[in-house]
């Protein structure tokens, strides 16, 4: 009997899990066993949505046990701690588990590059929780805007106009989503509690000189120019030095200011998941844990572990900078270690060179605006807003549609397309 364990239930390894059932399935020999500290899989790239109250927690979040039902691949519910190569074992807080092969998908979590106060006092965007956390959050420092009262009237209105400060750390593609979302909540959220919207100040804060620096300069633009049109403060070159209870210490141009603040979200940055930097002590790697592999996916150390997804880190042939932390490679890592997999255990077909070739970037800034630069061939081409929005939708339910099958497709749809904001 071989095993065939695929550590991490994200987009990865729940894709490795599914193309290794399609292929491997049938035969009585081998067994495919998916591990996650999780019961359900997170639709990572719709958290922020649940963060602020356009999509339901439970929209974004399935449980595994229905997307593997009719699939012979078996669940296990468990946080791993320690991988020992020599045995091939894993071992979690809930058992030990014997591996042939390893696929190591565990993702990514939030970084915060030893920076004072911010894993204390920051919250951070990556899990479901986080999102569930941050709303909560979000919601009470409106209520506790609309309910208070100090001395004078000048300090209430300092201390609410406080309460309702938000700065968004990071202004990548998640920081630049989450932020346009919030700027549409806090109008349901003024409207709600009777609070003039002046008193909402959200401020996006990044080191870097422009929002989402892996887009064009014209598409980063028009990204600030959406953002600021909807209320949204931008402050670029802006060090984060400090994050106290009630401050955030930022840097800018040599000068640091210390600047009231009721939350910081941050968007600053990821790291590999412990488990994949446990590995990585051990193993070839580059970069907050990352795993360097051989091209077939498996690590250069170690051909019984292969990588998927955000763990990987893979220059392809004549690239400057390794395969991108985002879905699409994800998707194609997961058929590549599928088949690679399938092809040694069985024998028949070869195992094949990783050749990732991806469609773009896209991202939604509150509910009805999106960019998007879409590849073509040696070609990349922007697309007009309705056009982008409607692409990140419809990608969503394939998504959805393949993981989960054609009966959840209209499920999928009803929140894709017609759960909108009042
Ligand atoms: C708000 C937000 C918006 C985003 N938007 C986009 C977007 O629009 N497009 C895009 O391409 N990308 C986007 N991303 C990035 C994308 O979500 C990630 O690239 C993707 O989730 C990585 O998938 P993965 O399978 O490698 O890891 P993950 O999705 O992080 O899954 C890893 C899994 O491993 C499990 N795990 C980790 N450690 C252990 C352990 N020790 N034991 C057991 N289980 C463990 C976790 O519970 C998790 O289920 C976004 C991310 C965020 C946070």
């Amino acid at each position: 009997m071989k095993h065939v364990v695929v550590l991490g239930a994200g987009y990865a390894g729940v894709l490795t899990a599914i193309y290794l059932e399609k292929k491997l399935g049938s035969l009585e020999d081998i067994s495919i066993s998916l591990i996650d500290r999780n019961t359900y899989h997170t639709m990572r790239t719709e958290i922020h949505a649940a963060a602020t109250g356009r999509m339901d927690p439970q929209s974004i979040a399935f449980p595994l046990e229905k997307i593997f039902a009719r699939r012979k691949v078996r669940i296990i519910t468990d946080t791993i701690t320690e991988i020992d190569r020599t045995a091939k074992r894993i071992t979690g807080t809930a058992g030990v588990y014997d591996y042939d092969y390893l696929v190591l998908a565990a993702g990514s979590k939030p970084c915060y590059f030893g920076i004072p106060g911010a894993s204390e006092n920051v919250f951070p965007l990556w899990t479901l929780d986080d999102a569930v956390r941050l709303k909560k959050q979000i919601e009470t420092q409106f209520l506790k805007a609309s309910e208070t009262q100090v001395e004078t009237q000048i300090e209430t209105q300092a201390e609410k106009q406080r309460l309702l400060t938000f700065h968004v750390v990071g202004a990548g593609l998640t920081g630049v989503e989450l932020a346009g979302e919030l700027a549409e909540y806090a109008r349901l959220l003024c409207a709600r509690y009777s609070l003039p919207y002046g008193l909402v100040n959200i401020v996006m804060a990044d080191a870097l000189p422009r929002a989402v620096p892996n887009l064009p300069e014209r598409l980063s633009d028009k990204v600030e120019k959406h953002l600021k049109d909807m209320g949204v403060s931008l402050v670029f070159s802006a060090k984060v030095i400090r994050v106290d209870d009630n401050a955030i210490v930022l840097e800018i141009n040599g000068k640091q200011s210390s600047l009231p603040t009721g939350t910081v979200i941050w968007s600053a940055g990821i790291e590999c998941a412990d488990i994949s930097q446990f590995m990585a002590k051990n193993v070839e790697s580059c970069g907050r844990g990352r795993i360097t592999q051989d091209g077939l996916l498996r690590s250069v150390a170690d051909t019984a572990v292969y990588v998927a997804g955000d763990n990987m880190f893979y220059l392809p042939p004549g690239k400057k900078s390794p395969v991108p932390q985002m879905v699409e490679n994800c998707e194609q890592s997961a058929k590549a270690v599928a088949d690679n997999i399938a092809a040694d255990v069985t024998g028949n077909g070869r195992t094949k060179q990783y050749k990732p070739s991806f469609h773009g970037v896209m991202i939604s800034i509150g509910n009805d605006y999106a960019v998007a630069q879409i590849r073509m061939g040696p070609f990349k081409m922007s697309v007009p807003s309705p056009v982008a929005n409607s692409m990140k939708r419809f990608i969503n339910v394939m998504y959805l549609t393949e993981v989960l099958g054609i009966s959840q497709v209209f499920h999928c749809i009803r929140h894709e397309f017609f759960t909108k904001r009042k």
